[in-house]
C-alpha cells in the first residue's frame, strides 16, 4: 500500500527526500531524537492546548486512534460552524492535521497554524501551503491563512492573558505564492517515497530549515579532519567537497582566513597551536581569587510566573568553584532549587552569600551568564547594584579559544566547552547521567512537573548536581592547562 504523505512527511521531503524516505522505509537508520526535540514537542503541545482557549465554544475532534474515525468526526463539527480543533483530512493519498479551523463568512473557513517559535519561517509558510491543498482537495472553502504564535515582547501580569501571549498574523498572500508548486512537489514526493533509497548529496540543507537527524548516518563517510569543520565555513565547506577537496589539511593557503591557517596548522601537524603572549595578555587581566560560575536554566514558551517574558531564561541552579590563590585548593558551592515556586529569590540569596566581592568571575560564554545576572537585578531591583557589579567581574575563558590565541585538531571546528574540555584534560562528561546544558533543563522540567516518587526526583537531582559542578570544575582545569601552556 502507498505510504500517506502527511504535512510532516512532506516537509521532510521539501528538505531532503532522503530523509523523507528514509523515515518511510529504514526507519530503524534514523537516531533518535535528543533532549532539545522533546523539548521543542512538549512546548508546542502546551501552546496548542492553551490557544484552544482563545475560541470560545471551540470543539476538539476527539484523539481517536483511527484516523477514518477523525475524519470523519471532523465532518460532523465542521457542520455545526463552530471552531474546530484539530479537524482531520485524508484525500488522495494526502492527510493532514489542522490546529483550529474558525468559521468565515460565506461558509468559508479560516485556517490557523499555531506555533511555538517567535516569527514566522519559510518552513511553516510550506506547511500552511500543503494544508490548503488538502482541504481544497477535500471541498473545504477556505478564506485567510494565519499563524498563531508566541508574542516575545508579552509580559505576564498576575494571571497569564491568554490574547496577549499570542500573536495572531495573516500568511495567505505568502501561502497563496508558494501554493502553485505544492501539487507538483506531492507527486514527485509520492514517487520518490515508491521508489529506492534516493542518492543525495550532502549540502547546505542538513542543517536548513532544521540540522537533519540524519547526519550521523549521511556525513559518516567524511574524513576525521573534513573541510565541514573548518572554522567559519558555512555553505563554502560544500563548494570545497564538490571540488574534490575533502580535507582541511588540502585547501590551499591562499583560500583560508587567518584563523582558518591556524587551525589547517594544527590539524597538519596533529599539535595544539598556543600564542603565548596573546594567552598571557589574556592571564594578566585575570583577578584573583577567582570565582568560576556556571547557571543552568530553563526558558518555558509561557512564562510560569508574572514578569517573565515566553522564553526568557530562568536561572534554577548553579555551580560555584571558587580558587583564592593560584594554586589554592578549591571550594565549591551550590545551587538546586527543589521546591515549587520561583528559583529566583533562594537562588539570588544563595549567590550574592557565596560570591565574595573580590576577583573575577569566570565563565565560558560570558554573554550568557551575563543576560542572566542582569534580568535577576531587573527581578530582585533591591540587589540590582550587587548583581550588575557582579556582571561586570566576567571574564570568559572561551576567548582564547575564539580568538585562535589557542586550537586544538580535537575541536574539529567547535568551541563549546564539551569539545575543547577532552582535547587538553583528562576530564569529560561521559560518566555522567546529564551531559548537556539542552538535558538539564529537561530533565529538571520533567522532574519538577511529573509525580515521580522522592527517589527518583533525587537521582535527577543528583545528576544535576554533578552535571553543574562539572561544567565550572572543567573551566578551572582548562584555566590551569591555559597558564601552563603560556609558559
Ligand atoms: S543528512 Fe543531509 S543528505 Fe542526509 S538525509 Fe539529512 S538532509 Fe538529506
Amino acid at each position: 500500500m502507498p505510504h500517506l504523505l502527511t504535512k510532516s512527511r512532506y516537509l521532510d521531503g521539501l528538505q531532503c527526500p532522503k530523509l523523507m524516505w528514509t523515515k518511510l522505509n529504514a526507519r530503524e537508520r534514523v537516531p533518535a531524537g535528543d533532549a532539545w526535540h522533546h523539548q521543542l514537542a512538549s512546548a508546542g503541545r502546551q501552546l496548542e492546548d492553551l490557544a484552544m482557549q482563545l475560541w470560545q465554544g471551540g470543539v476538539e475532534v476527539p484523539p481517536f486512534r483511527d484516523g477514518a474515525e477523525r475524519v470523519a468526526a471532523t465532518g460532523k463539527l465542521l457542520s455545526k460552524r463552530v471552531p474546530v480543533f484539530g479537524a482531520t483530512f485524508q484525500v488522495e493519498g494526502r492527510h493532514c492535521r489542522v490546529d483550529v479551523l474558525e468559521p468565515a463568512p460565506g461558509g468559508r473557513w479560516d485556517l490557523i497554524e499555531v506555533k511555538a517559535g517567535a516569527r514566522i519561517r519559510n518552513v511553516t509558510v510550506q506547511d500552511l501551503a500543503f494544508q490548503r491543498d488538502v482541504l481544497l482537495a477535500a471541498g473545504v472553502e477556505l478564506d485567510r491563512l494565519w499563524v498563531l504564535h508566541v508574542d516575545t515582547g508579552y509580559v505576564r501580569g498576575e494571571q497569564l492573558e491568554l490574547p496577549e501571549l499570542f500573536r495572531r498574523v495573516d500568511v495567505t498572500e505568502r501561502v497563496l505564492k508558494v501554493g502553485p508548486y505544492v501539487e507538483k512537489t506531492v507527486a514527485s514526493l509520492r514517487e520518490v517515497a515508491a521508489g529506492p533509497d534516493p542518492d543525495v548529496p550532502i549540502g547546505p540543507h542538513c542543517n536548513d530549515p532544521h540540522a537533519c537527524r540524519l547526519i550521523p548516518v549521511c556525513w559518516a563517510g567524511l574524513p576525521d579532519d573534513n573541510v565541514t569543520q573548518l572554522h567559519r565555513s558555512g555553505r563554502s565547506a560544500f563548494g570545497l567537497l564538490d571540488q574534490g577537496i575533502f580535507r582541511i589539511r588540502d585547501i590551499p593557503d591562499a583560500r583560508l582566513s587567518v584563523n582558518q591557517r591556524i587551525q589547517k596548522t594544527a590539524v597538519v601537524t596533529g599539535e595544539v597551536q598556543v600564542d603565548r603572549a596573546a594567552v598571557r595578555r589574556w592571564l594578566d587581566d585575570l583577578r584573583w581569587p577567582l570565582w568560576f560560575l556556571d547557571f543552568e536554566t530553563m526558558a518555558p514558551a509561557v512564562p510560569p510566573r508574572p514578569g517573565l517574558r515566553p522564553y526568557q531564561q530562568v536561572p534554577f541552579q548553579y555551580s560555584l568553584h571558587v580558587q583564592d590563590e593560584p594554586d589554592g585548593p578549591l571550594r565549591h558551592h551550590e545551587f538546586l532549587h527543589i521546591d515549587a515556586g520561583d528559583p529566583r529569590p533562594c537562588l539570588v540569596r544563595a549567590l550574592l552569600d557565596n560570591l565574595g566581592p573580590g576577583g573575577s568571575v569566570v565563565t565560558w560564554n560570558r554573554e550568557y551568564e551575563r543576560m542572566v545576572l542582569h534580568d535577576l537585578a531587573g527581578f530582585v531591583p533591591r540587589r540590582a547594584g550587587q548583581l550588575t557589579a557582579m556582571a561586570a567581574r566576567l571574564v570568559d575563558l572561551a576567548d582564547p579559544w575564539h580568538t585562535f590565541a589557542v586550537h586544538h585538531p580535537g575541536q574539529k571546528g567547535s568551541t563549546s566547552l564539551k569539545a575543547v574540555l577532552p582535547t587538553v584534560t583528562d576530564l569529560d562528561y561521559a560518566d555522567l547521567g546529564i551531559g548537556s546544558g539542552a538535558e538539564a533543563t529537561h530533565a529538571y522540567e520533567a522532574a519538577m512537573a511529573s509525580a515521580e516518587s522522592p527517589a527518583v526526583r533525587e537521582v535527577v537531582f543528583r545528576n544535576l548536581r554533578r552535571y553543574c559542578a562539572r561544567d565550572t570544575l572543567a573551566m578551572h582545569e582548562l584555566l590551569r592547562w591555559l597558564t601552563a601552556s603560556a609558559t
